[in-house]
């Protein structure tokens, strides 16, 4: 009866309407997808080059 209510799988929140891309990942500023990730933290793809 008092059971939480299950979260929505994680989506990207960038945009309005939303990207809703996935998989993402949990910014400061949010859920954002690998396409719309900050700028400053490249945890898909690293500029080792
Ligand atoms: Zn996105």
């Amino acid at each position: 009866m008092s059971a939480a209510e299950p979260p929505p799988p994680p989506a990207c929140d960038h945009g309005n309407p939303r990207c809703r891309a996935r998989p993402v990942r949990l910014y400061p500023c949010g859920w954002r997808c690998e396409e719309h990730q900050p700028a400053r933290t490249r945890p898909y793809f690293r500029a080792d080059q």
